[in-house]
C-alpha cells in the first residue's frame, strides 16, 4: 500500500498491482489481503512457478483459488517452458472456471479397460486439429456406455465407445449414428468446423 501511495502522490492512477510469490499460500493470502483494501485492478501469478507439470499445478490451484473469489482482473502463467505453453495453461484456467468460453471444452475419460476406442489418442489428436476453433463448443469423448450417454446429453457433440468399432456419435444428446474406431476424428472434426460456420453464419 506503501508502494501505491507512492505512485498517487506523483497523480498517476493508471495502473494494476502484482504481489506475485512463487510459494502459493503466500500468494494467495497476499491477493486476498490486498484485494481487500485496494480497488486497483490485480494482476495474478504464482511466480517462478517451476517446470511444466508442477508450475502448472501451482498455479492452477493459486490462480483458481484467487478468480474464484471473484479477485483478479489479469493474470500471468509462469512456466520454465516453452511460453505457448503458460498461453494455453492460463486459457484452460480460463475456461474451467467459465470466465472465457473461446474454442472447443473437450470432457474425455482416462485410461480405461472398457474403451472401445483409443480415448487418449483421440483426445490429442482432435484437440490439435481444433485448435483454430474459436466459436465456443463442447465435446465429449468418452470411452464406453457407463457414462457416455450422460456426457453426451450436456454437450453439442459426443462420441460413446461401443467397442468393435461401432462408436455411437451424438449430436445435442441426440443418437445419431455408428462410427467406426478410424472415422471417429475426421467425423467429429468435420462437424466442429461445420457448427462453427453456421454459429457465425446467424450473427
Ligand atoms: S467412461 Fe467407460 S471407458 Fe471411460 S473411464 Fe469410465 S468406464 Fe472407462
Amino acid at each position: 500500500m506503501r508502494n501505491i501511495q507512492l505512485i498517487e502522490d506523483e497523480d498517476f492512477y493508471n495502473f494494476k498491482v502484482s504481489v506475485k510469490s512463487s510459494d502459493v499460500f503466500l500468494s494467495v493470502a497476499s491477493y486476498r489481503l490486498l484485494s481487500s483494501k485496494t480497488d486497483y485492478p490485480l494482476h495474478l501469478g504464482v511466480t517462478e512457478s517451476g517446470s511444466f507439470v508442477p508450475g502448472s499445478v501451482k498455479t492452477s490451484i493459486g490462480l483458481g483459488s484467487l478468480l474464484m473469489e471473484g479477485i483478479g482482473d489479469t493474470i500471468r502463467v509462469s512456466l520454465s517452458d516453452d511460453p505457448i505453453k503458460e498461453i494455453k495453461i492460463g486459457n484452460e484456467i480460463l475456461k474451467s472456471l467459465n470466465l472465457r468460453n473461446r474454442g472447443v471444452k473437450i470432457i474425455s475419460c482416462p485410461s480405461c479397460a472398457r474403451q472401445g476406442f483409443e480415448v487418449i489418442d483421440v483426445v490429442k489428436k482432435l484437440e490439435e486439429k481444433l485448435s483454430h476453433i474459436k466459436t465456443p463448443l463442447t465435446l465429449s469423448i468418452i470411452g464406453c456406455v457407463v457414462n457416455g450417454p450422460g456426457e453426451a446429453a450436456s454437450t453439442d457433440i459426443g462420441i460413446t465407445g461401443g467397442g468393435k468399432d461401432s462408436n455411437m456419435l451424438y449430436l445435442n444428446g441426440v443418437q445419431k449414428e455408428k462410427l467406426k474406431n478410424d472415422e471417429i476424428i475426421s467425423k467429429v472434426v468435420a462437424l466442429v468446423e461445420k457448427k462453427e460456420k453456421d454459429i457465425k453464419n446467424k450473427i
